[in-house]
């Protein structure tokens, strides 16, 4: 039998999409950078401010605070997918069935590699990537350099998208 050290797994960059906008959002986010440091296969790169941002479809819930976080990972993608999906309901994500309803915690795959993911449970780049400025301007300052496959440079993306309400915290 043979194995492998941590040192030589491969290992992907992958960035994710983090929000909340109940129960305290920016504790929320700071939770959930630990959980998802915690997991085996995943270590924290970099860390985005945090951003305040109106809400996407129902308007009748709070603002959003939103971040982006990188990580290298050895996990396969859909297990990255699903271990985010177990931090979101131990922090008390419930699914209503509401698109864009309040939610404790909304942890996304933007990026994974330079992959692209066309998968029932998993796209990727993620959709709303190129759309939503509390996605994109957090993903700018911690890669300002980054290609986003089939879609094109981060600078060139951001150019394209106003910042539709979207505040950095302190
Ligand atoms: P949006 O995807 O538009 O940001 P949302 O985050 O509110 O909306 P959710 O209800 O959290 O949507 O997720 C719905 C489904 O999206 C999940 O069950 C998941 O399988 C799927 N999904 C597809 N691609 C991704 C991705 N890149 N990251 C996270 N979930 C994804
Ligand atoms: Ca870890
Ligand atoms: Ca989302
Ligand atoms: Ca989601």
């Amino acid at each position: 039998m043979q194995y492998r050290s941590d040192s030589t797994t491969q290992e992907v960059t992958a960035y994710l999409g983090m929000g909340s906008n109940l129960a305290g959002p920016v504790e929320q986010l700071n939770h959930a950078r630990k959980a998802i440091s915690a997991l085996y296969g995943v270590r924290e790169l970099a860390m985005s401010s945090f951003y305040h941002s109106p809400p996407m479809g129902p308007q009748d819930q709070p603002d959003y605070v939103n971040a982006v976080m990188a990580v290298a990972t050895s996990l396969p993608p859909l297990t990255l997918l699903r271990s985010l999906q177990s931090i979101e309901h131990e922090q008390g994500r419930v699914r209503t069935g509401e698109r864009w309803g309040a939610r404790t915690l909304d942890l996304d795959v933007l990026l994974y590699g330079d992959q692209c993911i066309d998968l029932p449970e998993l796209t990727v780049p993620h959709v709303g990537l190129t759309q939503r400025a509390f996605v994109l301007y957090p993903l700018y300052e911690i890669a300002p350099q980054l290609h986003v496959p089939g879609k094109g440079n981060i600078k060139d993306l951001l150019a394209q998208c106003p910042l539709s309400g979207l505040k950095r915290l302190d």
